[in-house]
């Protein structure tokens, strides 16, 4: 048995998949923020429960939102800021009594994607994850491209693209620097926008709701995201122009967006063509911790 976490930074699930990939059980919880401690319990907390009810024992292989630094070994890049600096795998490896391995959580999605999903079949996935926060991640041949500093499609932290005077220089961002693509077109950023124009503070589902109400305010903010999305693919195609664009996270449900954006980059794209495939993970939410599972 394979068990796959996926760590985000409001929820954490995990999965027990049989040998043959059919899905056995899956576990969803809070993400216990700010608590390092915490969230480590929590992780081993979800590997016991899938395994007592499984009653088998599983290999452990886990999606993070950062990455372990191949110079140090301490995770960095995490928007889930509580775990920067920490031995991760070595204390879950503590916790769990078991070796574990950790991957980048936009590059487990990039290869479950390119390995059996949306991007079966290509050569050079680009995987994006539009929650909490922005990650991205290459697959190349089905094979994670990590890096020399493992940042490789780490695109949420280049700045947006093309930015207009009201955008210029953007807001702090968590990695140190300002007007990050993340700090628009994450979930997050998505609520920003939405606070920006109301004075109120929705959840992005909230907001994704009141679009099906014809609320004009919520439409304007929906075609700001989709503007800046749009510039922000563009960014990503014209630096590594892949076969294909992966979308997960909260925002990737927003169905519209697969009519709306593509014919938006074009504008952004060095040449203006872009016929580049956009495409919903097909494994949906559960594609990163499926690709968390298949590290073993
Ligand atoms: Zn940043």
């Amino acid at each position: 048995m394979r068990i796959g976490i996926d760590m985000g930074g409001t929820k954490i699930e995990g999965i027990a998949l049989a040998d043959t990939g059919e899905e056995l059980l899956r576990i969803r919880i809070e993400t216990p923020r700010h608590d390092y401690d915490g969230t480590i319990a929590a992780i081993a907390g979800i590997v016991r429960d899938l395994e007592a009810k499984t009653k088998q024992k599983g290999t452990v292989g886990i999606g993070i939102p950062g990455a372990i630094s191949p110079q140090t070994g301490l995770v960095k890049n995490a928007n889930s800021t509580w775990i920067i600096g920490k031995h991760f795998d070595h204390d879950l490896e503590t916790a769990l009594e078991r070796e574990v391995r950790l991957a980048n959580d936009a590059n487990c999605l990039a290869v479950s994607e390119a390995v059996d999903g949306a991007g079966a079949g290509a050569k050079v996935v680009f995987a994006i994850i539009i929650g909490t926060g922005c990650g991205g991640g290459i697959a190349i041949d089905h094979k994670v491209h990590q890096g020399l500093h493992a940042i490789a499609g780490e695109w949420g932290h280049i700045s947006l693209g093309w930015m207009t005077p009201e955008e210029y220089p953007g807001i702090a961002c968590f990695c140190g620097q300002r007007g990050c693509l993340e700090t628009f077109i994450s979930g997050t950023g998505f609520e920003n926008e939405y606070e920006k124009q109301t004075g109120i503070r929705k959840r992005g589902r909230e907001i994704a709701e009141l679009l099906g109400q014809e609320d004009t305010v919520a439409e304007n903010v929906m075609q700001i995201y989709e503007n800046r999305l749009a510039r922000a693919i563009a960014t990503a195609v014209n630096l590594i122009d892949p076969d294909v664009l992966i979308l997960g996270g909260g925002m990737s449900n927003i169905s519209r967006i697969y009519e709306t954006v593509p014919e938006l980059v074009q504008k952004w794209t060095f040449g203006g063509e872009f016929t580049t495939p956009i495409k919903p993970a097909m494994h949906g939410d559960s594609s990163g911790v499926r690709g968390a599972a298949w590290l073993w």
